[in-house]
Formats: structure tokens, C-alpha cells, sequence
């Protein structure tokens, strides 16, 4: 990992109690940022709060996304703690609820686009304001190589992560005149809790495809994101950076 020093920052990061979002937090830590991350329980926040805590400043917030209106509490929530809003916003938690459309109930639709783009035009917003009151900050989204070319079984989630592209592009011609950037990162098939449901077939369908040969670490992500967060990605705004071994070529 590139040496960065976020000292001063204020970062918050969604889902960050496995996976994805728990490496990016940690690396946030560990470059000297005071981290919040969330996880949808109290547990899951205190556990949160003690492994960030014994690399570096963090904090755990219970975070429900499904529930929107928690959203502009939860930005309360860090200010208050921090002594800041964040500066630097990272979108990470996400669900899936897959099955051919056909057979896609309204529930599973309404949950995976409220969990994966509503929330996070939310947070966005509750985290936006002070930024643009300090002319400066970063909003990262994780958003997936699903919204950009589609997956059979997923209509749902491409929906949602299609639109955190769109939503991202447009939300930066917007705050880019305040110092404020806002992108994406868009992992392939990376090895954490939400592919290990996959069985056998979808695994080898995916690494054949993939022309690293590999399925993808937390860590490859993390990487991205704290370049983006970075003043070395200062004049970079309203991309998707692709993390996925080349897939996107396939
Ligand atoms: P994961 O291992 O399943 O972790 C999901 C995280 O989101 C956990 O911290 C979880 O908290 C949190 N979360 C779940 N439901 C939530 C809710 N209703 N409200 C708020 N937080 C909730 O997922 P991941 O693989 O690290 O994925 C992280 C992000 O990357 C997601 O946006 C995902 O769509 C995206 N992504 C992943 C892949 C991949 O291959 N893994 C590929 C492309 C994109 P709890 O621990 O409390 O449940």
C-alpha cells in the first residue's frame, strides 16, 4: 500500500465491519485518519470501534441503510464524536438479493435499491453540506463491474450500482467548483462474505474470465480508495476507476 497520511481527516466508511469496508477502514487508520465505520449492529459497531482502535483513532456507529431517515443521524453521530463532519465519505455497504427477474419479488427489488443507491444518495447528502462549507472533501462509492455490464440474477443490484455511477458523475459537476471530489470504484469478483455464497460453477465461470487469474483481496480496493481519497487523486472527479483484474476486457 502507498504511503498516505490522512492525520486531520475525519472518514467515514459504510459496512466496515467485514470485507471490503473493514480493510479500507484499516487502512484509513492506519495512514493517521480518525475513522467511523458502521455495521448493522451494536456488536458488530463495538467490534468495530476495538480493532480500529488498536491500529490507530476509530469509532463504531450502528448503521441499518434500509432505514433512510438514519442517515442524517448517523452524520450527527460522527460529528459530535469527531469534533468534525467527515471529509472523506466512502459508500462501501451493500446488499444482493439475486434471482431472475422473472421471479424477482418487489421486496427484494425495493431492498437492494434502497440499500445500494437511495442510502447512498442519504449519506451523501447529510455529509455534503459541511464540505462544501469547507471547500474541500471526497466521496467515494463502491459501486460494481455489475453496473456497468450487466449479470444474469442480479437486475436488481445492477440497477442500483448503475445508478451510483450516474448518480456520482452528475453529483460531481455539481461540487467540483467547491474543492469537493466524488467517484467510484467498481470491484469485480472479490473474495469476501457476498461471493462466498457463490458455488463451484460461478466461481470457475468468473476466473476464467478473468485475465489475472485470480479473484480479487479487500486490499485490492482499499488501494484504490485511499488513492482517490488522496491529494495524489486531486484533479481526478466524477470516474470509475475498475478494480477487477481486467474482467471489464473479457
Ligand atoms: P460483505 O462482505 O457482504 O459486507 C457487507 C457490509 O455491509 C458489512 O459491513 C455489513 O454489515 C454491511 N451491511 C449489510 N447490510 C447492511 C444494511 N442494511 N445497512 C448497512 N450496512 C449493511 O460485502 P463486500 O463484498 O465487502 O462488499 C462491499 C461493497 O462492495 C458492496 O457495496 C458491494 O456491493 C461491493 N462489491 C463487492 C464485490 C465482491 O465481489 N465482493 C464486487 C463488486 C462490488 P454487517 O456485518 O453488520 O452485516
Amino acid at each position: 500500500m502507498a504511503v498516505y497520511d490522512f492525520s486531520g481527516k475525519v472518514v467515514l466508511v459504510t459496512g466496515a465491519s467485514r470485507g471490503i469496508g473493514k480493510v479500507i477502514a484499516e487502512e484509513f487508520a492506519r495512514a493517521g485518519a480518525v475513522v467511523c465505520g458502521t455495521a448493522t449492529s451494536e456488536d458488530g459497531a463495538a467490534k468495530i470501534e476495538a480493532n480500529l482502535s488498536s491500529i490507530g483513532k476509530g469509532y463504531g456507529f450502528v448503521l441499518n441503510a434500509l432505514d433512510l431517515d438514519s442517515a442524517a443521524a448517523l452524520a450527527a453521530a460522527v460529528a459530535e464524536k469527531c469534533g468534525s463532519a467527515p471529509d472523506i465519505l466512502v459508500n462501501n455497504a451493500g446488499i444482493t438479493r439475486d434471482t431472475l427477474f422473472m421471479r424477482m419479488k418487489d421486496a427484494d427489488w425495493d431492498a437492494v435499491v434502497t440499500c445500494n443507491l437511495t442510502a447512498v444518495a442519504r449519506l451523501t447528502k447529510a455529509c455534503i453540506s459541511p464540505m462544501m462549507k469547507k471547500r474541500a472533501g471526497r466521496v467515494i462509492s463502491i459501486t460494481s463491474i455489475v453496473g456497468e455490464i450487466g449479470n444474469a440474477g442480479q437486475c436488481n443490484y445492477a440497477a442500483a450500482k448503475a445508478g451510483i455511477i450516474g448518480f456520482t458523475r452528475s453529483l460531481a459537476k455539481e461540487v467540483g467548483s467547491r474543492g469537493i471530489t466524488v467517484n467510484c470504484v467498481a470491484p469485480g469478483f472479490i473474495d469476501t462474505d457476498m461471493t462466498k455464497v457463490l458455488g463451484d460453477d460461478a466461481l470457475k465461470h468468473w476466473l476464467d474470465n478473468i485475465p489475472l487469474k485470480r479473484m480479487g483481496q479487500a486490499q485490492d480496493i482499499a488501494r484504490a480508495v485511499l488513492f482517490l481519497a488522496s491529494e495524489d487523486a486531486s484533479y481526478i472527479t466524477g470516474a470509475t476507476i475498475d478494480v477487477n483484474g481486467g474482467l471489464h476486457c473479457a
